[in-house]
C-alpha cells in the first residue's frame, strides 16, 4: 500500500498520510492541521502544546476496538 505524501503548507517539512484515504494529518514538525484536497494541501489550523502525560495513550498506539483496528494519530 503506498503512503500519499506532500509537502507541509507551512513549514515545508514532508507529510506523509498514513492511508491513501486519509484526508487530515497533523504536520509532526509544526504542528499544523492540514486537510488534503484534491490537489493540493491546507493548514487549518495548529495543534495547541499538549502538558506532558496528559494522555494515557500515546500517538501511534495501535489497537481494536469493537473490532475495528485503529491507530491513534492525534
Ligand atoms: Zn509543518
Amino acid at each position: 500500500m503506498t503512503q500519499p505524501t506532500a509537502n507541509c503548507p507551512n513549514c515545508g517539512a514532508k507529510i506523509i498520510f498514513r492511508w491513501s484515504s486519509s484526508v487530515q494529518t497533523v504536520c509532526q514538525y509544526c504542528k499544523s492541521i492540514l486537510v488534503r484536497t484534491d490537489i493540493d494541501l491546507k493548514k487549518v489550523g495548529q495543534v495547541a502544546d499538549l502538558p506532558p502525560n496528559s494522555s494515557p495513550i500515546q500517538i501511534g498506539t495501535e489497537s481494536i476496538y469493537n473490532r475495528q483496528a485503529f491507530v491513534a494519530v492525534g
